[in-house]
């Protein structure tokens, strides 16, 4: 039987990344994936493919608004096989990627279906394997209305929704959340008629109210339609019917009908039983603080374990659970993983929200600058959105950073390395920003929070 110190399996973010660390620090390591290509979700069907459509989408849309303001009369078609193309492209590029990463690093890639026969061995297409240590990185799957099942022609997940042949006359989307959104915006942009049902009274929820209200607004302006506080009670065919606000019920029908009500863990193949594992109330593999199963030998990271289901977060966790098994003590800092919103424009945000500290008892100091007031954002037509920097009010160390903006997921970073050091509003004052930069609007959002803000 061939034996490996580490088996990881799953190659997304959290799998193939686990892996190469694992083999920087000398350990054989093996990457079981079921799918002929690697890379998961985030590459094959996440956020490359979603952020080739929605650069597509947005060049064309910006041309189309903002063309003769800018001083271009150009007269622009969408060739929408061509973005399609594009997209397939960059996912096979960095398909091949990993592959070249895998073998520059001597790690054995075993293509095929890893399922547990103990929980010391796995089997994979009738060969069995062993090692000291496993590492779960399964990922997650979309997870479907009962009631409407996908079929990926009308009834979409995300995955159809990213392969569709041509931009959809109306798109019904179920579910407002961050994915929701973005790939909403895409055919938006192409002229579909784009409408939500989102049963919370808010989109986005994981953002900060003030954010997710402002980004509504900001897409309401660009024409998507959202019908909030409602429930998605049944289906027929392309049409659905839903509970409003007001109790009443209401139908409505579209060419394509897009499920995105959140993602479940995916383990559904693994045999956990004959590893003697057991998945929580929501699927998910519980772990220790040291991403340890049940079993202490088998870690599991990424989106099939608690957590924001964000790549980095899943990346994050490989790294953390091969130096755990090197014998290091590494620690990863939960609150400094940012996440980001792709619409146009962007929102990016790290950690705390203000309803957060608030329920954290803190006393707080919020500053906040508005893109209208920064010269580069109006140098670029970029000046939608501000930024909202939450200090606690006796220490200054920045809490939480949310940006709404153009380029919102760049600037992010800034407000990251500033919580992860335990940053004040002080040493972001201090620190020079080139101008004439958006990064200057978080200079500024620090001093509003000192009442010291020159451009407001
Ligand atoms: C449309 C969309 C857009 C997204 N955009 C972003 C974004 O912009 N930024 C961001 O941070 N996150 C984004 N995400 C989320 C991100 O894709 C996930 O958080 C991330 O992929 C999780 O990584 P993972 O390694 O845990 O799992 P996955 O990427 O899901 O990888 C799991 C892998 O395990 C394999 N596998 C499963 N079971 C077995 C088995 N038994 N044997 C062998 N192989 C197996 C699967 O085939 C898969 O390749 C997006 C997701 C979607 C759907």
């Amino acid at each position: 039987m061939e034996s490996y110190d580490v088996i990881v399996i799953g190659s997304g973010p959290g799998g193939y990344v686990a892996a190469i660390r694992c083999a920087q620090l000398g350990l054989k390591t093996a990457c079981v994936e079921k799918d002929p290509n690697l890379g998961g979700t985030c590459l094959n069907v996440g956020c490359i493919p979603s952020k080739a459509l929605l650069h597509s989408t947005e060049t064309y849309y910006n041309l189309l608004k903002q063309g003769p303001d800018l001083g271009i009369d150009a007269k622009s078609t969408f060739n929408f096989p061509q973005m399609m193309k594009r997209k397939e492209t960059i996912v096979k590029g960095f398909n091949q990627g990993i592959a070249g990463l895998l073998q520059k690093n001597k790690i054995t890639h075993i293509q095929g279906l890893a399922s547990f026969t103990s929980p010391t061995t796995i089997s994979v297409s009738g060969k069995e394997y062993t090692a000291r240590h496993f590492i779960i990185a399964t990922g997650s799957e979309p997870t479907p209305l009962p009631f409407l099942p996908f079929n990926e022609k009308t009834i979409l997940s995300s995955t159809g929704a990213l392969s569709l042949p041509q931009a959809p006359k109306k798109m019904l989307v179920i579910g407002a959340g961050i994915i929701g959104v973005e790939l909403g915006s895409v055919y938006s942009r192409l002229g579909t008629e784009v409408k939500f049902i989102e049963f919370l009274d808010r989109i986005c929820p994981t953002l900060d109210p003030t954010l997710s209200k402002a980004l509504q607004k900001i897409l309401e302006n660009q024409g998507l339609t959202f019908q909030l506080s409602s429930k998605v009670t049944a289906a027929n065919g392309k049409s659905i019917t839903y509970t409003n606000p007001d109790g009443k019920e209401a139908t409505e029908s579209a060419d394509v009908i897009l499920v995105s009500i959140g993602r479940r863990p995916y383990t559904q193949d693994l045999a956990l039983d004959k590893a003697q594992i057991q998945t929580d109330e929501k699927g998910r593999i519980p772990i220790n603080s040291r991403l340890q199963t049940s079993q202490s030998h088998i870690y599991a990271i990424g989106d099939v374990v608690d957590g924001p289901m964000l790549a980095h977060k899943a990346s994050e966790e490989g790294v953390l659970a091969a130096e755990i098994i090197s014998g290091l003590h590494p620690h990863l800092e939960y609150m400094t993983i940012p996440s980001v919103v792709y619409t146009h424009p962007e929102v990016a945000a790290v950690g705390l929200t203000e309803p957060e500290a608030k329920a954290l008892n803190l006393p707080l100091k919020i500053g906040q600058f508005p893109f209208k007031a920064n010269s580069r954002a109006r140098a670029t037509n970029e000046d939608e959105g501000f930024i909202k920097l939450i200090a606690h009010a006796e220490k200054n160390t920045i809490l939480g950073v949310h940006i709404l903006g153009a380029h919102a997921g760049e600037l992010i970073a800034e407000a990251a390395l500033a919580i992860q050091k335990r940053a004040t509003t002080l040493d972001i004052i201090h620190t020079s920003h080139a101008h004439p930069t958006l990064s200057e609007a978080l200079k500024e959002a620090a001093l509003d929070a000192e009442k010291r803000a020159i451009h407001k």
